[in-house]
């Protein structure tokens, strides 16, 4: 029986401009790739390679520090720098620079298998480990160390098809394209969780995608793909847990807690990849999409290739865009710097025009209409929490659950006072993390960790 999740919107979709386009593999390589060697923002991986090295595509370039994932090589070629560039997180990372030798060369370390018959579950964690997998659905954290996190206290796995931010169609066409894949990635990541249950969920707007995994699940009890009524956010993590299960993670909980973990069709293809192809995680589809783009497309890009790269096989702009997004429409991050790289957790890059931003007259007043709290999938209270984080109260803003908010930005979209509310919550985010950091307590945030596989 399937479960309602509370509030939600309906935002056009926008995905005709690429739905019916097939992911292809760059009609040009970039001359150049940067490779951030952090995929989530944290401490920078430990750099393997050095100017002047040559490396082949697959090669391991730096070993994780913390909590993050190996990088490879996603062109084979030669070094030319290891320094500071910019990157899709804002600011900048510490990244290997390859120059593209445009040769492909493989690295012969990968090993492929015909079967995976009689492989362990302890087998699987590893060959995702080595392979730097990690969450491709936004979050970027380690899917090794999230598979350890649920040993022995999951029972449901959930694959998250959903996709349901507008503009973005690179996770519908990989189903469509890549759909044994997504199934028996699905299947390796239930043997490496032990979970009894594994549930792929698609969104009712892709019907031909859930036809096409359903033939290729084969109708086993133990494996079911699920649609869902299209809703945003309906691939967020904790609502979709909630709408297959019923179960809720209580707040400041992790989804674990609710015997589920969520991961990406893009994560279960990667995992595929790696454990029957002996592929490291260094490609990835991406749509690239906008009105102000000529030529919208889905392209399979290498990590690391300069956005700019992919904006110009996209034709470049017919005209200039109001706002250039990493992701979609809703939770999509503003972008910056064109040559930022695309990285492991990039499935969308979003030019916009000015037409589709909408609206761009100044935010008015509050006049407490609360059509945000009735959006709102977490039940908070956003117009309360903005106040407070306004008069930068973030102990108030904490007793009302800012920290439960999951930017998805349902509240901001339905404002009609065009308040940026979504702002507000990063900022007291940030600043309660800031607090209880220096305080030494917990803050609930380790709850992103699992996020982001919407
Ligand atoms: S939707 Fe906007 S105007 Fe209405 S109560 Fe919320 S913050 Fe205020
Ligand atoms: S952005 Fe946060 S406060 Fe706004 S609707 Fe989403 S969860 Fe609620």
């Amino acid at each position: 029986m399937l479960h309602r999740f509370f509030g939600g919107v309906h935002p056009i979709e926008h995905k005709d401009l690429t739905e019916q386009k097939a992911a292809v593999p760059l009609p040009e390589a970039p001359a150049q790739v940067v490779i951030p060697l952090s995929v989530n923002g944290g401490e920078p991986g430990l750099p393997l390679v050095a100017e002047g090295d040559s490396v082949k595509v697959g090669q391991q370039i730096a070993q994780p520090q913390g909590l993050g994932a190996p990088i490879h090589a996603s062109v084979s070629g030669k070094v030319s720098a290891v320094e500071s560039r910019s990157y899709g997180g804002g600011g900048k990372m510490l990244s290997v620079v390859i120059d593209n030798d445009f040769q492909d060369t493989p690295c012969p370390d990968g090993k492929r298998r015909s079967s995976a018959t009689g492989i362990t579950g302890g087998e699987i964690r590893k060959l995702i480990e080595d392979a730097g997998i990690v969450g491709m659905g936004g979050a970027g954290f380690p899917t090794s160390a999230k598979l350890e996190s649920g040993l022995g206290k999951v029972d449901t796995l959930i694959v998250n098809g959903c996709e349901c931010e507008p503009y973005i169609t690179s996770d519908y066409r990989l189903m469509l394209e890549r759909g044994e894949a997504v199934i028996e990635g699905a299947r390796l990541l239930a043997k490496a969780l032990g979970a009894q249950k594994t549930v792929i969920a698609v969104e009712t707007n892709k019907p031909d995608a859930i036809e096409l995994l359903r033939a290729q699940a084969g109708g086993e009890e133990d494996l079911r793909v699920q649609p869902l009524r299209t809703r945003y956010p309906q691939g967020a993590e904790k609502q979709l847990i909630q709408t297959l299960t019923g179960r809720q993670v209580p707040s400041g909980k992790l989804p674990v807690e609710t015997g589920c973990l969520v991961f990406n069709v893009a994560t279960a293809a990667a995992v595929w990849e790696a454990v029957m192809e002996g592929k490291a995680l260094t490609r990835r589809y991406v749509t690239v999409t906008g009105g102000a783009l000529v030529r919208p497309m889905n392209v399979i890009a290498p990590v690391g290739t300069p956005v700019s790269w992919l904006i110009k096989l996209a034709g470049g702009f017919q005209m200039p865009p109001d706002r250039v997004l990493l992701g979609g429409a809703m939770m999509g991050t503003p972008l910056y710097d064109l040559d930022a790289p695309v990285m492991k957790t990039t499935n969308c890059v979003l030019c916009l025009t000015g037409d589709e931003v909408g609206r761009q007259d100044p935010a008015q007043a509050c006049i407490r209409c609360g059509k945000c709290a009735e959006v709102c999938p977490m039940k908070l209270a956003p117009l309360f929490i903005r106040m407070n984080a306004e008069k930068r109260r973030w102990e108030a803003a904490r007793a009302l659950h800012a920290m439960d908010c999951i930017e998805c930005g349902c509240c901001g979209y339905i404002c009609p006072a065009r308040l940026p509310l979504v702002q507000s919550f990063r900022m007291a985010k940030a600043a309660i993390r800031e607090e209880k950091s220096r305080s030494g307590a917990g803050t609930g945030e380790e709850q992103k960790k699992g996020e982001g596989e919407g």
